[in-house]
């Protein structure tokens, strides 16, 4: 794999910040605040948007969401300046066009000794292409291949890369929404998979991989990623590169407090839409009990 592939651009002068939708469904309200929230903060910045079409889950992902998720954003009113459909500087913006920039950072850290091949847990390996959202985060790996190595694998057998996380370590960071974090390796999260039997590469790298290739320099999304980042930024230091800054937005309750999920699919852009509800009111959902909206 070229090293090529790997060159960070210099970092860029002002605020570059991102929108990476997953089409496996149409986008919901809680997108929709998220994503208000990463627009809003870059323009604030005066800076630029980057659309990212995070298209890695082959089994989930159709080609009317990503269509979807263009008609939804320009409804919503939040113009990129780059992205999968007008191009740009830091081109392909879908993930599943960018492999070899994946591999090459795969094999960083192999060379690197900062991976190990692993045959377990195969409803683990196969979650770990999308991103980790509330309620799918998964039990801490119990280290039985940490210390496997590619030659002690037999031939034709199934295994993915795991990152050994570093035991013990308490992995801070100060997040811009939610203050100081202090998560630990080990205990809080642990060593996971950075790609799977069948060479599709994880959310975690690709997600580190692209935020670092397009020059982020801060990543807005939901709190039920803050575990996800510790694990990120093991990754960043392991590739050598410099982490942006993070900013998590609260998620969406219900007015009964429950978490905005697959019950509320409903709660489509939209279908929120079609039933004539304005942006504004899209936006402004959630946190105000009698809206109407979780009827
Ligand atoms: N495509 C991922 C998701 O929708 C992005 C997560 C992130 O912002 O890092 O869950
Ligand atoms: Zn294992």
């Amino acid at each position: 794999m070229s090293p090529a592939a790997l060159s960070i651009p210099p970092r860029p002068e002002g605020y570059r910040g991102r929108i990476a939708p997953s089409p496996t469904g149409f986008l919901h309200v809680g997108h929709a605040r998220t994503f208000w929230m990463a627009w809003s903060r870059a323009r604030a910045a005066g800076g630029r948007v980057v659309l990212r079409n995070d298209d890695l889950d082959r089994d989930r992902v159709r080609p009317e969401f990503i269509s979807g998720f263009i008609e939804d954003l320009k409804w919503l009113g939040m113009p990129w300046d780059e992205g999968p459909d007008i191009g740009g500087p830091t081109r392909p913006y879908s993930q599943s066009e960018r492999m070899p920039q994946y591999a090459a950072a795969l094999a960083r850290l192999r060379e690197g000794g900062w991976i190990y091949p692993c045959t377990c847990s195969r409803r683990e390996i196969a979650a770990s292409v999308s991103a980790p959202h509330a309620g799918d985060e998964e039990p801490i790996y119990a280290g039985t291949c940490r210390s496997r190595r590619l030659e002690d694998i037999p031939w034709g057998t199934r295994f993915s890369w795991r990152f050994r996380v570093p035991d013990g370590e308490t992995v801070g960071f100060v997040d811009g929404g939610f203050g100081p974090q202090s998560p630990v390796a080990g205990r809080d999260f642990g060593d996971f998979v950075v790609w799977r039997p069948d060479g599709v590469p994880a959310y975690q790298l690709a997600c580190v991989v692209d935020d670092a290739l397009m020059g982020i320099t801060e990543v807005v999304r939901g709190e039920d990623l803050l575990l996800s980042t510790a694990r990120q930024l093991l990754l960043y230091r392991a590739l050598g590169w410099s982490a942006p800054a993070f900013f998590h937005c609260p998620l969406i309750r219900d007015e009964q407090g429950i978490r905005l999920a697959k019950r509320h699919a409903a709660l489509s852009i939209r279908e929120l839409r079609a039933r004539g509800r304005t942006v504004a009111e899209v936006l402004g959902v959630g946190g105000s009990p009698g809206n109407g909206f979780f009827s």
